[in-house]
């Protein structure tokens, strides 16, 4: 629904229509998602998708004032010495990206309530090998969405824009590309679209 929104807003011209074999959107591993969000990453690209993408919920829910169930309760990563000697490079490149993040040591962790940091001699840490706890990441802005009030907002700027939603109640005939190819997989749909009778136009040629 993201993209459908986001192609039907780049190309006002166009009749972009999202077809799904469920009657609503959003009944996908979207409605089965935990929906956690951090901008936590080691990867450059995506400390920039993830930073960048909840801006944009806050964007939705300052600004907008549309409700996504946004919490940014913030993440703790848990690691020993030679976990942080591993992380120190990615960290370096986060607090680059002014990505918010700020390490404690484990005399600060051991205030908070119900937090072990040593495991000497407890069998069942040996078992999961966790390792004792020297150090703590904290991300400030990482928590979590409400996947289905999101989806209804892209879905909202969808209509709006002029995009149209089919449900089809059954599996559209998708393949890779190489196994079929792009036209015929087009005049399936098609087909699909006509047989629950939806008075749509012929499908613009894909480029
Ligand atoms: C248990 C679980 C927990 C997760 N937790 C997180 C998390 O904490 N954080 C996070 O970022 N991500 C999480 N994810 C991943 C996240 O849910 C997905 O990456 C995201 O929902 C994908 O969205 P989507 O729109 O691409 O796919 P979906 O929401 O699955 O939508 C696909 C749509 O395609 C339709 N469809 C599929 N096949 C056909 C067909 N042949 N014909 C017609 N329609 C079809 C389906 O009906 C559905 O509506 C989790 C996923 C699961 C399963």
């Amino acid at each position: 629904m993201a993209a459908a929104a986001h192609v039907q807003r780049e190309n006002p011209d166009a009749k972009v229509v999202v077809v799904d074999r469920a009657s609503a959107c959003a009944q996908g591993n979207t409605a089965r998602s935990a929906a956690l969000v951090r901008n936590t990453f080691t990867s450059e690209t995506n400390l920039w998708l993830t930073d960048s993408s909840i801006d944009f919920y806050k964007h939705l829910r300052d600004d907008r004032r549309e409700e996504v169930g946004l919490k940014l309760y913030g993440y703790l990563w848990l690691m020993d010495a030679a976990g942080l000697e591993k992380n120190r490079a990615a960290i370096e490149r986060m607090k680059a990206h002014k990505i918010e993040v700020e390490l404690f040591d484990r005399s600060e962790l051991e205030r908070i309530p119900g937090l072990r940091c040593d495991f000497a001699g407890d069998e069942e840490a040996q078992v999961l090998r966790l390792r004792n706890i020297d150090h703590g990441l904290f991300g400030a802005k990482c928590g979590q969405i409400e996947p289905d009030l999101l989806t209804q907002v892209y879905e909202r700027d969808f209509l709006r824009l002029g995009g149209r939603f089919r449900g089809v109640l059954s599996d559209l005939p998708l393949a890779p590309y190489n196994e079929r190819s792009v036209e015929e997989l087009h005049a399936n749909v098609c087909v699909r679209l006509r047989q629950v009778r939806s008075p749509l136009r012929p499908l613009p040629k894909l480029r």
